[in-house]
């Protein structure tokens, strides 16, 4: 029944204005209670939109856990902060030509149930539940209070704080950011916040409003992991971008093939046309190093020069070259 219901709705819809094509995704549940059998059936549903267009799957016990663990992940998530459970590691960013870092990406991390997790495994589960705004303030704080604490101890650098596109949907970031400078007697100048082109592509109005009030405040605006999106350059020219981070698989492909050299070479060139500096992330190797800087790449960020570490480990360094 399922493959007829899918067949028939992939047949091409003659409308007045245009022909509209659609296409379903079934789930399918076999449960005693009426809601019981709603939810699954949705939540097959889902994992069969997962499979691509077009599918049908049923609910089983594999999606019965997954859907378990989600909750949980987002329940333990909402106390995180308050048991002390968020971590910011820093990740340095170095001028290409001497090494010197720079600048500190704070990257967050979460230690729960003895193991430290990574943003990739809950970041998505915080902006899906709207806890990423208390988190995004948390790292911003936690960065910011760091950066006073690096400089004291003689670095002379500044910070960098990755924000999701759903910390930019309403207008409270500039206000929030301004009351977390004014905390430590920071300058916007000393703070650059990493977007991603997805920004550029939803709701551009609204994003660029926000954007253009932080540049006003001297804060620095970085398009992370450029390349890989689909923001227009049209797009890009009108927005306060002071920077832009060449996205990692570009580099990576270094020594594999030569198309990627050209692209990291079209990128920088279309990035000086637009007087934007570019950084080039991801750089692991010596080889790679040394493309990027014969590509005039300003600055670089990667294993190669350091991987993101908790603070102490970076003042022990700070301490280490005195
Ligand atoms: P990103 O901002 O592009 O950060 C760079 C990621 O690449 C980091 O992963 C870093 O550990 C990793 N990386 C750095 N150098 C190398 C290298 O040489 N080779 C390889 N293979 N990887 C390298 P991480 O820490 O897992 O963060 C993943 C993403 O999560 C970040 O990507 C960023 O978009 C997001 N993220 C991190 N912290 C925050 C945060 O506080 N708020 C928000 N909204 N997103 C965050
Ligand atoms: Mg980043
Ligand atoms: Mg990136």
């Amino acid at each position: 029944m399922a493959r007829r219901i899918i067949e028939r709705l992939s047949e091409p819809f003659p409308l007045s204005a245009a022909t509209a094509y659609v296409s379903a995704s079934v789930g399918i549940a076999d449960a005693e209670r009426l809601h019981d059998a709603i939810r699954e059936a949705d939540t097959a549903m889902y994992h069969a939109k997962s499979l691509g267009a077009s599918r049908y799957a049923f609910f089983d016990e594999s999606l019965r856990a997954r859907a378990t663990s989600a909750i949980e992940t987002a329940t333990a998530l909402r106390g995180a902060i308050r048991r002390g459970e968020l971590e910011v590691y820093y990740q340095p960013i170095v001028a290409t030509k001497s090494r010197k870092t720079v600048v500190y990406e704070a990257l967050v991390r979460w230690n729960w149930q003895g193991r430290v997790r990574t943003p990739n495994e809950f970041i998505p589960i915080a902006e899906s539940t709207n806890l990423i705004e208390e988190i995004g303030e948390w790292v911003l704080r936690t960065a910011i209070s760091d950066l006073v604490t690096l400089r004291a101890n003689g670095q002379d650098v500044t910070m960098s704080v990755n924000v999701s596109p759903m910390q930019l949907r309403d207008d409270s970031l500039p206000g929030i950011v301004q009351r977390v400078l004014d905390t430590f007697g920071v300058a916007g100048a000393d703070l650059a916040l990493e977007i991603t082109e997805s920004v550029l592509i939803d709701d551009v109005g609204a994003a660029k409003t926000v954007l253009d009030r932080l540049a006003a405040m001297g804060v620095l605006i970085v398009l992370d992991d450029f390349g890989i999106g689909y923001s227009s350059l049209n797009r890009l020219r009108k927005m306060p971008i002071a920077l832009l981070k060449i996205d990692k698989s570009f580099v990576h492909e270094i020594g594999v093939s030569d198309s990627d050299v050209q692209l990291i070479r079209a990128i920088t060139a279309m990035a000086s046309a637009l007087s934007v500096t570019t950084v080039a992330e991801g750089v692991e190797t010596e080889e790679q190093a040394a493309i990027i800087e014969q590509l005039d790449c300003r600055f670089a960020q990667g294993y190669l020069y350091g991987r993101p570490a908790p603070i102490a480990h970076w003042l022990l360094e700070s301490a280490q070259q005195r």
